[in-house]
């Protein structure tokens, strides 16, 4: 299988091609497809199997594609939740590098960092927003951030989300959600709560494992 199979859009292609990427790995060659028809994910995966791409590539696609794109001003379609703002950061420059023939506007949100300049750049359009649990629900309390037009919702690292204590915080954040939107879970560990986590979060989910 390589990507051109995946069906996903020429700007795409070349940024992959760009990357030195030339065939898809399990993890993307499974999740692409199924998050492309707009279902929910739960994957298991390690850190190095490419998830990120996994869940990046169709995302850019699926929003490029539809007219709603750069709709708001601090209402972003997507949010790519993170457990660290190292992660956060990789996340954010994969979209970047990916989404670089896309007029798809992304940003990254983390604490221990001063919040006036995220509160500014929220005054513009944004897609796509990477960010760790603390300062997102800061943002929100805010106001400079508005939730209720998310698409897709991603929960990347969930396991050690969980570790770290942000049930509390991904609580919230979830109520703050419309109720109709596509939500993927990754996960490297499968524990009770995280299992319980995805029967609350998850319709009828597709599986992927590597
Ligand atoms: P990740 O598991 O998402 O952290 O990705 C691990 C590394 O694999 C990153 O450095 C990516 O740039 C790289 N990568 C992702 N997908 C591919 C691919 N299809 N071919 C080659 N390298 C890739």
């Amino acid at each position: 299988i390589s990507f051109t199979d995946l069906n996903l859009s020429a700007p795409l292609l070349r940024a992959i091609t760009e990357a030195g990427y030339t065939t898809p790995t399990p993890i993307q060659a499974q999740a692409i497809p199924y998050v492309l028809r707009g279902g929910d994910l739960l994957a298991g995966a390690q850190t190095g199997t490419g998830k990120t791409a996994g869940f990046t590539l169709p995302i850019l696609h699926i929003l490029s594609g539809s007219p709603l794109a750069n709709q708001g001003k601090g209402k972003p379609r997507c949010l790519i939740l993170s457990p660290t703002r190292e992660l956060a950061a990789q996340i954010g420059e994969s979209v970047t590098t990916y989404g670089k023939y896309l007029p798809i506007k992304s940003m990254v949100v983390f604490g221990g960092v001063g919040i006036n300049p995220q509160i500014n750049r929220l005054s513009k359009p944004i897609d796509i927003l990477v960010a760790t649990p603390g300062r997102l629900l800061d943002l929100v309390e805010q106001k400079v951030l508005d939730l209720s037009g998310i698409e897709i919702l991603v929960l990347d690292e969930a396991d050690r989300m969980l570790d770290m204590g942000f049930i509390h915080d991904i609580k919230k954040i979830l109520a703050k959600l419309p109720k109709q939107r596509q939500n993927l879970l990754f996960s490297a560990t499968f524990s009770d709560e995280i299992k319980q986590l995805a029967d609350t979060l998850l319709n009828k989910p597709d599986l992927v494992e590597v």
